[in-house]
């Protein structure tokens, strides 16, 4: 199944000259969904992960599914003043000024072997620093997983030292 079919392109969203990839046609077709799940979910079957850990916002819709799927739990990392509780919090920068976020202090014991989930990989600053929430709570990340992937932004490099893989690559 061609799930390119089901990513659109949205110019200058959400500010002038970024090139949005808007993943909502895909959600809707319960066919596309259902196929993005299996491809993502094949290659972790074996690896024996404990949890899967999506970044807000859009990394909680495939995230929360491919945790079903691989029959394992689901945590949230969530912007600023979400999580009640015990938190652990990660500032890091953006191309313009700092961003936030955070996670459930209990949420993930040392030794528990994580799956990192988020839609899209573009600068890779904000999968960098869920991986650091992830590390203070003494988790171990197997793979940083990722629907798409936008090559020219290199957030690969920033991401190195752990498998990463995405389905799509623009
Ligand atoms: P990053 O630059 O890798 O830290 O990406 C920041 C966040 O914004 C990630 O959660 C991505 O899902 C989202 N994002 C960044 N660029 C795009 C884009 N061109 N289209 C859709 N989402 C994006």
């Amino acid at each position: 199944m061609d799930l390119k079919a089901f990513i659109k392109d949205v110019p200058n969203f959400p500010k002038q000259g970024i090139l949005f990839k808007d993943i909502s046609p895909l959600l809707k077709s319960n066919t596309a969904t259902r196929n993005a799940i299996e491809k993502l979910a094949e290659p972790l079957r074996e690896l024996g992960a404990d949890h899967v850990v999506g970044i807000e916002s859009r990394g909680f819709l495939l995230g929360m599914l491919l945790a079903q799927e691989l029959g394992v739990g689901f945590t949230p990392i969530r912007k600023p003043g979400k999580l009640p509780g015990e938190i652990i919090v990660e500032t890091y920068e953006l191309e313009y000024g700092l961003d936030t976020l955070e996670m459930q202090q209990n949420a993930i014991k040392k030794g528990d072997k994580v799956i990192l989930h988020d839609d899209v990989l573009a600068t890779g600053g904000t999968a960098m620093a869920a991986c650091n929430l992830i590390r203070k709570c003494g988790g171990e990340i197997l793979e940083f997983n990722f629907l798409l992937e936008l090559e020219n932004l290199n957030g690969r490099k920033k991401l190195r030292n752990v498998p990463l893989r995405t389905l799509l690559t623009y």
